[in-house]
């Protein structure tokens, strides 16, 4: 009997949004006791806009917004697309890139004007000892926004503050495992002030920040190591790894393709709640087959 269970629960999961990609590792969500969320595209929209725009002296706001739009033409993150947004708004010409790299977790490099355009994550700049209004930044973190620093030839020119919206569904989502007796955890590259007041405002008490994408598999498994069975749920190339460690690996639908190649389920409808009825809809494909 157990083709047609197979089949019945095939089509069931497909009318709630869940798309099942590797079957084995889809039962056994049955037994998890602890989801990780990637926080950026997956918690949140993932859809960023520019509040606030601090330049540094000698600088002015249009600067630093034309110096970071420039480069983000060529990047495919979330903050890129809010930045080229706000540039546009203001009507700014963009600036031709004569080469450009992203730095893996940390931001993005390019020549411009044969000058070296960066724009990175606190952590770049603290690591490289750069000076900046520390205040404000604390500031702006605690609101919940995510800083971009932008650097020209070496030198900070200013930052960029965006603001993200947290999904409904991400709470309901978070409520619900929590019911369940499964641990909400957060997983996130972004500054851990940001995270926090995510985490605070969803009800997850378990967050790491400032994880690099190589890290975040590695904080995988050390979970895994504790003898728990976790699901990591993420939309990002920078989430692939750890799809792929996990028990269960979970793809917001709207969210790269590298992102779903590496799951074993995908959130069709990219919403967080839909793990819920995963959760579920394991457990009762399991009793029927049993
Ligand atoms: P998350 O894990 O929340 O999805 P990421 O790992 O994608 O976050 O990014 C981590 C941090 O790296 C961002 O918060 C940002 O500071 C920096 N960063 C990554 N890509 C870019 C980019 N294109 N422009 C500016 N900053 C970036
Ligand atoms: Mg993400």
């Amino acid at each position: 009997a157990a083709p047609l269970v197979i089949a019945v629960s095939t089509s069931i999961s497909a009318k709630r949004g869940l798309l099942i990609r590797n079957r084995a590792n889809f039962e056994g969500a049955r037994k998890l006791d602890a989801v990780v969320f990637d926080k950026t595209g997956t918690l949140t929209k993932g859809e960023f806009g520019v509040s606030d725009i601090v330049p540094n002296e000698g600088y002015r706001e249009d600067d630093v917004l034309l110096w970071a739009a420039s480069l983000e033409q060529n990047s495919e993150h979330p903050i890129a697309s809010g930045i080229v947004s706000s540039a546009n708004e203001r009507n700014l010409d963009l600036k031709k890139i004569d080469a450009f790299e992203s730095i893996t977790g940390k931001g993005i490099e390019g020549t411009i004007e044969g000058k070296k355009v960066n724009v990175v994550s606190p952590g770049y700049v603290d690591s490289h000892n750069l000076e900046y209004d520390k205040t404000r930044f604390k500031q702006l973190s605690e609101e919940g926004k995510t800083v971009v620093f932008v650097l020209v030839n070496d030198e900070l020119t200013g930052m960029i503050a965006l603001a993200d919206m947290v999904r409904e569904t991400a709470k309901e989502a978070v409520a619900s495992l929590k019911e369940k007796g499964i641990e909400p955890i957060m997983l996130t590259g972004d500054n851990q002030k940001v995270a926090d007041w995510v985490a605070s405002k969803l009800g997850i008490k378990q967050v790491f920040a400032e994880v690099l994408p190589d890290d975040k598999a590695n904080q995988i498994t050390k979970i895994q190591q504790k003898g728990l069975k976790v699901a990591m749920t993420g939309d990002g190339v920078n989430d692939a790894p750890a799809l792929a460690t996990a028990d269960l690996g979970i793809a917001i639908g709207a969210g790269t393709d590298v992102a779903m190649e590496s799951a074993d389920v995908v959130l069709v409808k990219s919403n967080p709640k839909d793990v819920e009825s995963l959760v579920d809809l394991s457990g009762k494909t399991y009793r029927k087959m049993v």
